[in-house]
């Protein structure tokens, strides 16, 4: 399977890092050597001195599919998730710095904690969804998925243009406001819809 993420899909998160709204999807791909399941801790790597956690939505693709239109892209994922993109935004900013590929700052082993998956039917309208992060007890960031840029259906759309997915694959949608960094000893819950998917420690 392949993990499939989405960049700069929230205006908010765009002002943040000063770049600019795309004009159509941003991905890029992370191996499944970062999948972090069941809540295990988060190992802070030692060739990054900031690490930033991203909350986003991640949808699971249930059918295999290419050229998919917009309008199909819904019977293509039935289960909904959330998962947190850990990026090491020291050696981002050099990559963007030097046009350099991002790999090294988000393919990293353990850089995609995910949650148990949902049923996408429970959830009243999937493009009204909040989700929010807390760390340390405290809301850091808080998203709703009706202020993407770029819906489900959209990025589905997009990407299987150039990329066939397969039953499995999963595609993190995009992080809103409020990235920051993490510290050793730090516990981050994650929110969807109200429920609690994501807790887990900084180790
Ligand atoms: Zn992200």
């Amino acid at each position: 399977m392949k993990i499939i993420c989405i960049g700069q899909n929230f205006a908010d998160h765009v002002k943040e890092m000063n770049s600019s709204t795309p004009i159509e999807p941003i991905f890029f791909f992370k191996p499944d050597t970062c999948l972090l399941r069941k809540n295990q801790p988060f190992f802070y790597p030692n060739f990054s001195n900031e690490i930033h956690y991203e909350l986003e939505v991640v949808l699971k693709i249930c059918r295999l599919g290419r050229n998919i239109s917009e309008r199909f892209a819904n019977r293509y994922y039935n289960e909904v998730g959330l998962g947190v993109d850990f990026t090491a935004r020291d050696l981002q900013r050099n990559c963007k710095a030097m046009g350099l590929p991002w790999e090294v700052a988000k393919a990293f082993d353990g850089s995609a904690p995910i949650s148990e998956f949902k049923s996408k039917v429970i959830f009243p309208d999937l493009g009204n969804l909040d989700f929010w992060l807390e760390k340390n007890g405290e809301v850091v960031q808080r998203g709703n998925t009706g202020d993407m840029t770029f819906n489900f259906d959209q990025l589905i759309a997009h990407i299987s243009k150039y990329t066939t997915l397969k039953i499995g694959d999963l595609i993190y949608t995009g992080t809103p406001a409020g990235v920051g960094s993490v510290a050793i000893g730090d516990r981050l819950k994650g929110y969807l819809g109200g429920e609690l998917m994501l807790d887990f420690f900084v180790r």
